[in-house]
């Protein structure tokens, strides 16, 4: 199947009621080893490029400093693995830009390949959000692609997205915000974080996506609400990293129950990664561990020496650079390298696995219509007249 915009998706997530996990990927065999996992399950998938990730899979290892072209590359870059695998797929896959931050990156994703794009306005005055992600959806949905924004500010880390405190949603602000937008999604702050350390015992605000679902329902207006920096960070994992030589402390996740509860009340799309990179990280270790001679491998020795020189990082990125040939297009070169994406695969499959089962759109792609940019594109026209 060709990939479809995020509308779709969501209008049979809200209507059925199930939550939808989102899932970055940084590597092809990610890509890969997601869009299988999700055809394992029938479920609707969602793959999502953060807008700096698209810079490491154009080839810039020191991503935080991608140039646009960089961007352009790796959005192509995603975007055909993405393809590849999905093209003889049975499920509806949609390829998502993840905190998009200006109009270029969203239309660099969109050249690329993107069927839906995040224009992430949130440190901007609520005017300059509006202005800005009104820009980006005519834009967008002009060409059949989806828009999520994001309103309110979410604390902790992720790639550039960066605040020490958070600001809750106010949902007078979220109703107002799809109202002038004309957005299909937008991300809140109800007690979520980016990053690994969210603290103990996360209690979500869940009054507030009742809060906003409630008057959009009211006034009939359709727009789905998403959950950001909402990995569970399993604490077996962290342990076993630790195990295995890692050092790593103070990480917290939102708990599963959480989560699953935020579903009834309004939360369709929920964002992961961290535990992803921290399942992947988890496997690399192990193998080395396992197989000693592999240490000093030609191909990946390289990755063991990063691992070790970086106990207290987790993130596949910081890792991977000996083999971008691999992450960028899927080369395989030896058995080692083959190790190496077997690592990945696995990891992806690990966590994704778990979380479609948990937030409940196992068996739900039959449910998603499957419907072509084009045509997107149309129907878009038709609801702004
Ligand atoms: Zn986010």
């Amino acid at each position: 199947m060709p990939l479809i915009p995020l509308r779709p998706l969501l209008e049979a997530a809200v209507k059925h009621g199930f939550g939808q996990g989102a899932f970055n990927v940084n590597a092809v065999a990610q890509a890969k080893a997601a869009i299988e996992v999700h055809e394992m399950f029938r479920s609707a998938a969602i793959l999502q490029g953060a807008d700096l990730a698209n810079g490491f899979m154009g080839g810039r290892t020191d991503f935080m400093n991608a140039t646009l072209e960089d961007k352009k590359a790796g959005a192509k870059n995603i975007a055909n693995a993405v393809k590849r695998y999905g093209a003889d797929s049975e499920i509806p896959i949609v390829l998502h830009l993840d905190h998009g931050r200006d109009f270029d990156s969203c239309a660099a994703a969109i050249e690329g390949g993107y069927t839906s794009v995040m224009i992430d306005g949130s440190s901007l005055p609520f005017k300059d959000n509006v202005e800005l992600t009104r820009e980006v959806v005519k834009y967008a949905h002009a060409r059949g692609v989806s828009v999520e924004g994001e309103l309110g500010v979410l604390a902790g880390v992720e790639d550039h997205v960066f605040s020490a405190s958070s600001t809750y949603t106010n949902p007078l602000d979220a109703v107002e915000f799809f109202k002038k937008t004309g957005v299909d999604a937008l991300a809140i702050s109800y007690g979520t974080m980016h990053g690994a350390s969210k603290g103990k015992d996360v209690k979500l605000r869940k009054e507030i996506p009742v809060a906003i679902r409630e008057c959009m329902n009211h006034l009939g207006i359709f727009g789905a609400l998403v959950s950001h920096g909402s990995s569970t960070v399993p604490k077996y994992i962290v342990d076993e990293i630790n195990g295995l030589g890692g050092e790593l402390s103070g990480t917290y996740g939102i708990s599963i129950d959480e989560l699953k509860a935020a579903i009834p009340c309004g939360i369709s799309k929920i964002n992961v990664d961290t535990d992803i990179r921290l399942a992947v990280t988890r496997n690399m270790k192990e193998l080395f561990a396992k197989y000693p001679e592999k240490r000093t491998s030609a191909s990946i020795g390289g990755i063991y020496e990063l691992l070790e020189a970086k106990k207290n990082l987790f993130d596949p990125r910081v890792f991977l650079p000996p083999v971008m040939d691999t992450v960028m297009y899927g080369n395989v070169p030896d058995d080692d390298v083959a190790a190496i994406v077997d690592c990945v695969e696995r990891g992806v499959k690990e966590v994704v696995g778990t979380l479609i089962v948990q937030f409940g759109s196992v068996g739900k792609a039959p449910l998603v219509e499957q419907v072509s940019l084009d045509e997107m594109a149309e129907r878009y026209k038709k609801m702004e007249q």
